[in-house]
């Protein structure tokens, strides 16, 4: 199938890899041969037959060899000396030092003295996501943190509390779609989010040549919305009015319409007294959209017969980012496009999906809040506390505060607001252990790095988001490159995490990980399995780590072979068996079935978000300021903070730009490709100025991850163009209040030409 025009290397032998770096999750065909200096990878393209991702890849697919080849890419354990150098050490020094230092500081200091925070990565290694939680489990500490506070939580909590999972997110049925709405998302270039789609420009191309439509709403003429039939330029923030005014159309126009869903739903009329404060001409100015849009797009909505209502990343980090989530979810619900062919629709997973787990269509539900932060009493939510608290509760002392973090794959310095801060409060740190593969702005503060495999010396299978693919599947990646063997080879991330869970659980550095695993695995097969876990263990195929916790998840999920009882069924071997990939169909209708909600209905009307509807209430009461606002946005060549370091990807001009309306540039009197000075009470930052009418005026822009200029990292290639980093102009204590999610967009900055101010940026 046809992909972009990304130059592709050439060469010998076929290996089949799902690709780790974004969450299309595109499957490549990756040849290798054995050059002067071992194995190399001679090239990368999609893999044609992939029924997933049908030959598609972008860019940076190939920058999975200058991965591989980084030479700033650990390769072993580093401990940093006391003038900041790294140097290398063995895994057996790492882990008696960690075992040495660790454990007698949560003696000390109890269970929350050590936190915990991890990245985005970790969700494409298995290895990672499956071994993540027995090291938090066994350190029970409550100061847990992660990127999801920087992005999807809102939507996580929004559908945890209307189906009762949180990883119950409907994603857009393209193929069977007859209109689109995409709001505050850029599929063109992220190729999803929270909704795995592998070349999204050609499903819409070929969604647009069969008579279908594409709208777009989002404050830049996005590559989407350059792509698609209608732009409308939002105002920054303003997604919750626009909304509300489409939901009061709904009710008004008489247009609310559930279908099959009718018998499934609680809290239709608490909606339609909640929308009547809403009507468009109320809404238009905040959400800076004529009324007579906002109400085209809920006729368009309603009128169209499989339409669906898509949002990401731009609505969930506002202030209003969990009520923007819920909203959407209610209009395709209210028009009858939710569970629908063509409108949202919710995957069904082969492996390790809680939402087909058990007796469907009722369960417990989500709870929130069991504990709250120490410093800003910020709520738990989804087990974990907001990363924007995490500076907070290192900085100030008391009982529970944090004197050791282990980071898992993030780089919260460069991706959370105010990273400055959180430098300082890295610093004081008593013990910071890092599983990274690179020096980084956050790492450098690490006493240890546990560098992970590269991704083409791991195995993989897709255990996130095969639950948010446009099509149901199954994938399993061999390793394309020998791991290495020696006390300093690469050691697989199961292993790590789980020797530092024996440390933290007083076993030491050198506890038999097999003898563990089995322990582990014969108390899941207990819970889940009962009087039949001892007959079970000995079937369990895959031999160590988590390619056995993958096959009894595949035997006992939805198209498993129930350990014999149904003999066509998959089995880790039948996956492994088949590298390019096991089609298992379209997405189908899975209301009640997927329901786990109390009621065993979708709860339309969640407590905790009618009541911040009192706070969407007084904002819109509140008159507009006339301020210029800081959004983000993607590039197809990058992904959140840590590809800029591969030349592939790196070359070419400055991506890191400030796009600026040319009229606003006329009103500052700046100059495109001059530097210009943006600032606000908590930062101050220098970048370069690019002119776009793609913006809306009164709009500026920044890519978010960059800022690749702080002393003591190894980024050789990030370093010539470090870019700047926006965060620093965002404040920590700004979020949602609900999801404890940061607001990274909408944000009010000063504009000046940089000759008028000092030059660096802080
Ligand atoms: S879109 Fe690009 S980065 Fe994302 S999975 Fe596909 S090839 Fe990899």
């Amino acid at each position: 199938m046809a992909i972009d025009a990304t130059p592709r290397l050439e060469g010998g032998a076929p290996h089949y890899r799902i690709c780790p770096l974004c969450e299309a999750s595109c499957g490549l065909e990756i040849r290798t041969d054995t050059g002067p200096q071992g194995p190399r990878v001679v090239s990368i393209r999609g893999a044609e037959q992939d029924p997933f991702s049908q030959g598609y890849l972008c860019p940076k697919g190939v920058a999975l060899k200058d991965l591989h080849e980084d030479p700033d890419r650990l390769r072993q354990p580093m401990r940093r000396q006391p003038d900041g150098r790294f140097t290398p050490i063995s895994w057996a020094e790492a882990f008696e030092e960690i075992d040495r230092r660790l454990p007698p500081l949560r003696r000390a200091f109890g269970a929350d003295a050590v936190g915990l925070s991890i990245g985005n990565p970790a969700s494409h290694k298995i290895g990672l996501f499956s071994y993540f939680p027995g090291l938090a489990r066994a350190l029970g500490s409550r100061n847990m943190f992660s990127a999801s506070t920087l992005d999807q939580m809102p939507k996580q909590l929004s559908c945890g509390w209307m189906y009762g999972h949180w990883m119950s997110v409907p994603v857009p049925d393209l193929p069977r779609s007859d209109l689109l709405i995409i709001l505050g998302a850029n599929p063109a270039v992220s190729n999803g989010s929270l909704w795995t789609v592998p070349d999204f420009r050609g499903k819409a191309k070929a969604m647009r040549a069969r008579g279908g439509r594409i709208i777009v709403i989002d404050p830049r003429r996005t590559e989407t919305a350059q792509a698609a039939d209608e732009h409308h330029a939002i105002r920054p923030g303003g997604d919750v009015f626009l909304l509300l005014g489409m939901l009061h159309t709904l009710f008004a126009e008489d247009r609310v319409r559930p279908g099959r869903l009718a018998d499934h739903i609680n809290g239709l009329d608490e909606l339609r007294a909640l929308a009547t404060g809403f009507a468009p001409e109320r809404c238009a100015t905040h959400a800076g959209l004529p009324a007579t849009t906002i109400r085209q797009l809920a006729r368009d909505l309603a009128a169209a017969p499989r339409a669906a209502l898509y949002g990401r990343v731009g609505t969930c980090t506002q202030r209003f980012g969990t009520i923007n989530s819920w909203l959407i979810d209610v209009l395709n619900i209210l028009t009858g496009h939710l569970d629908s062919p063509g409108g949202l629709m919710f995957p069904k997973a082969a492996a390790f999906a809680a939402n087909t787990l058990g007796r469907g269509g009722q369960g417990k539900g989500v709870t929130v809040g069991r504990r709250h932060s120490r410093v800003s009493r910020a709520p738990e939510i989804m087990g974990e506390l907001p990363m924007s608290c995490l500076a907070e509760e290192i900085e100030t002392p008391g009982d529970g505060q944090i004197h050791a973090l282990i980071t898992v794959a993030c780089n919260p310095v460069l991706s959370a607001p105010n990273g400055a801060r959180l430098t300082r409060a890295l610093e004081g740190l008593d013990f910071m252990i890092s599983l990274d593969p690179y020096i980084n702005e956050t790492t450098r503060h690490a006493h240890l790095i546990l560098p992970p495999p590269s991704p083409l010396e791991d195995w993989h299978y897709d255990q996130v988001f095969a639950q948010l693919s446009w099509r149901n599947h199954a994938r399993w990646s061999g390793p394309v490159m020998p791991i290495g063997e020696g006390p300093e080879a690469p050691q697989a991330e199961w292993q790590t995490l789980l020797r530092l869970t024996a440390i933290v659980n007083g076993l030491g550095p050198r506890a038999d990980l097999q003898a563990l695993d089995d322990l582990a695995l014969q108390a899941e097969l207990q819970r889940s399995a009962g009087d039949r876990a001892e007959q079970l263990f000995p079937m369990i195929d895959g031999g160590a780590g988590p390619a056995r916790w993958l096959d009894l998840a595949l035997r006992s999920g939805p198209y498993g072979d129930g350990f014999g009882a149904r003999p066509e069924g998959l089995t880790l071997a039948k996956v492994r068996a088949a590298p390019q990939g096991i089609d298992l169909g379209e997405l189908t209708s899975r209301v009640p079935e997927i329901l786990r909600t109390p009621s065993g209905r979708i709860e339309l009307a969640p407590p905790a978000l009618l009541e911040d509807m009192q706070a969407v209430t007084a904002a819109l009461h509140r008159p507009l300021d006339n301020e210029l606002l800081l959004i983000g946005r993607r590039d197809t060549r990058s992904n959140n903070s840590w590809m800029h370091n591969l030349p592939v990807l790196a070359k070419g001009k400055e991506r890191c730009t400030l796009l600026i309306h040319p009229e606003d540039a006329a009103r500052a009197s700046l100059e495109a490709g001059q530097m210009a000075r943006l600032s606000n009470a908590r930062g101050s930052v220098l970048a370069q100025v690019e002119f776009s009418d793609a913006m809306r005026p009164g709009v500026v822009s920044l890519p978010h991850g960059w800022g690749h200029d702080l002393a003591g990292t190894r980024l050789q290639v990030a370093a010539l163009q470090p870019g700047v980093n926006m965060n620093l102009l965002l404040d920590e204590d700004d979020r949602d209040p609900v999801s404890g999610t940061s607001v990274l967009t909408g944000v009010p900055v000063r504009l000046s030409g940089a000759e008028n101010v000092p030059t660096a940026n802080h």
